[in-house]
């Protein structure tokens, strides 16, 4: 049987890519893909993040832990809690991992609500001045660009300091 869907994809930056499956959940289990990022439930994510090691970037940006968040909002996920990108995970109080998951579903729905337009963004959020020495939206200090997980990442070495 040939089912024509009719359907586009445009993808500027070209990273997109388009898949052929019988359904989502097939999908996610052939990839192993963790659930996804609105899906899951607080003790979820708790748990996750504990069995977890390595940068809390890193650890957002796995989809094989959990799906849907890209590079750019795990940025913005994690300049919204002020925690620095190369967090170690274990190092993170519970607090701190609370306020990353209320921020991962602020982020992602307004992410959603706008279409992913980056210009629709509240003037708060970092993503619409993801640039080095950019200013940051929350303070006089400069958006620095540094690689984290391989990753070009952005933050604002004033608002999320790094533990050491
Ligand atoms: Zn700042």
């Amino acid at each position: 049987m040939i089912i024509i869907i009719s359907s586009r994809l445009t993808c500027r930056r070209k990273l997109g890519k388009i898949y052929l499956t019988t359904g989502v959940d097939v999908f996610a289990k052939e990839h192993s893909l963790g659930k996804d990022a609105l899906e899951l439930r607080k003790e979820e994510f708790d748990n996750l993040l504990e069995e977890k090691r390595g940068s809390i970037k890193g650890a957002l940006t796995d989809q094989h832990l959990i799906s849907g968040i890209g590079n750019v909002y795990a940025d913005e996920i994690l300049f919204q809690c002020e925690i620095h990108p190369k967090s170690k995970t274990e190092k993170l109080a519970k607090k701190e991992n609370s306020g990353i998951y209320s921020k991962m579903r602020t982020v992602l729905k307004t992410a959603i609500k706008n279409e992913g337009q980056r210009s629709q963004l509240p003037n708060t959020y970092l993503t619409p001045q993801r640039k080095e020495g950019a200013q940051c939206p929350k303070c006089s200090g400069k958006v620095e660009k540094i690689k984290v997980s391989g990753r070009s990442t952005y933050f604002c070495p004033k608002c999320q300091e790094e533990l050491l």
